[in-house]
């Protein structure tokens, strides 16, 4: 038998890696299969993104690169910041990653100790729990409800707080939930955070995926004491459909900044070097917000009509997501739990979801519309089916 590292046995792999390529399989064996487990927007790479990665490869951006990023990018990065957060970020505060995965991973190898606690609300997007105990750490996992559209309340975040924790993750717009804090919100959670000296990591990777004219604001941009305590990670994956392209990002102090960066330099080193240049031209070209206002009026039109299709089943309910692609919706009426309801979904209807398990809500499942309407459409009828013979079979 294979003594693999103690660290590894305690981690699970990704769920929802494991059902989406399973969902995929059947697909390719010719199963009429509805998936709603993608968690990836359903487009292409914007044209004009994919052009300046090809003339990068044509003008031989082809070599080892500087371990934080290509200069320009990093320029184009902290310019993108105070424009859009009015985060005072030079590029000095910024490195370049392989995705916002590898930046939230980088990180808590750079910040948690042994024994650290990191605060993660649940329901939580699945790496989180697994990345802190990969660095040693312990995930303190605080619940919350839908009737708080699953926000964490100022108060439970300070009730979570013992003399270990070191860290708080924050996630807006969330997956899986779609919740958006609104400022006040932030401003309240970012006070418990300067008056504990605790670290807040923000997760903004959907920060330009909104609906009905919700404004996403960056924790960091509430005053000097809470800035110096912030890191934003983010990438290109969502917002300009670049997830195979893997570029992220982190920012936060520079001391902070240049630790991750050693760690990258016997890690990964640079990022791939001509896939920076379309990160640099998604961030800088005017062809930008057009094409990402057509991927929102897209995900917006969707999100109505499975939101109005969810409520037309009794036994389903959620809250009305404000951002991301995906609707998190209470399965507990129907007597079974995430894992059940998924497999059997799958089963007998050949509909892919999510389980919410994998993200700490054994009483949800997450849907995620990031695929064509018709498909949602004939998922959802099939859910309904599903859900009408499951209760048929309770009674
Ligand atoms: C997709 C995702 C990321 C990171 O994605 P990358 O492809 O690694 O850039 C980070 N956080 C959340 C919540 C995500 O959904």
């Amino acid at each position: 038998m294979i003594q693999l590292a103690n660290r590894v046995t305690q981690v699970t792999p990704s769920l929802t890696l494991a059902i989406t390529a399973k969902a995929k399989e059947m697909k390719a064996q010719g199963v009429d299969i509805c998936s709603f487990s993608s968690g990836e927007p359903d487009f292409d790479t914007p044209q004009y993104i994919k052009d300046a990665a090809v003339s990068a490869l044509d003008q031989g951006k082809t070599k080892y690169g500087a371990v934080a990023g290509e200069p320009g990018l990093r320029e184009a990065i902290a310019r993108k910041l105070n424009n859009d957060s009015q985060l005072n970020y030079s590029p000095n505060n910024v490195i370049v990653t392989n995705g916002g995965k590898h930046s939230l991973f980088n990180l808590m190898l750079a910040l948690i100790e042994p024994g650290d606690e990191v605060i993660i609300p649940a329901p939580y997007w699945l790496s989180y729990p697994e990345m802190v105990k990969l660095a040693q750490g312990n995930p303190i996992i605080v619940d919350t409800t839908a009737e708080t559209d699953y926000k964490i309340t100022p108060e439970q975040l300070r009730q979570a707080i013992t003399s270990k924790t070191k860290l708080f993750v924050l996630n807006s717009p969330s997956n899986p939930t779609g919740t958006v804090y609104n400022p006040a919100e932030i401003k309240a959670l970012a006070e418990v955070i300067v008056e504990h000296n605790l670290w807040v990591v923000s997760d903004e990777i959907y920060e330009k995926i909104l609906y009905d004219g919700v404004v996403h604001i960056s924790i960091g941009s509430l005053g000097e004491e809470i800035l110096k305590r912030t890191i934003i990670s983010n990438g290109f994956a969502k917002s300009y459909s670049m997830t195979g392209w893997r570029i992220g990002y982190l920012a936060g102090p520079e001391p902070l900044i240049k630790a991750v960066s050693t760690i990258q330099s016997h890690s990964t080193s640079n990022v791939c070097t001509f896939a920076q240049y379309g990160a640099i031209a998604a961030l800088e070209s005017p062809k930008s917000p057009p094409c990402l206002q057509t991927m929102r009026d897209a995900f917006s039109q969707r999100r109505q009509v499975i939101l109005e299709k969810i409520r037309a089943i009794p036994q389903l309910s959620c809250p009305t997501p404000m951002g991301s692609f995906y609707v998190f919706v209470d399965i507990s009426k129907t007597g079974l739990n995430s894992l059940e309801f998924c497999d059997q979904l799958l089963e007998k209807q050949q509909v892919a979801a999510i389980p919410g398990k994998a993200f700490g809500a054994d009483h949800c499942i997450r849907l995620s519309y990031a695929t064509d309407l018709a498909s949602i459409e004939k998922g959802m009828d099939r859910i309904e089916r599903f859900v009408q013979e499951t209760k048929v079979n309770q009674l």
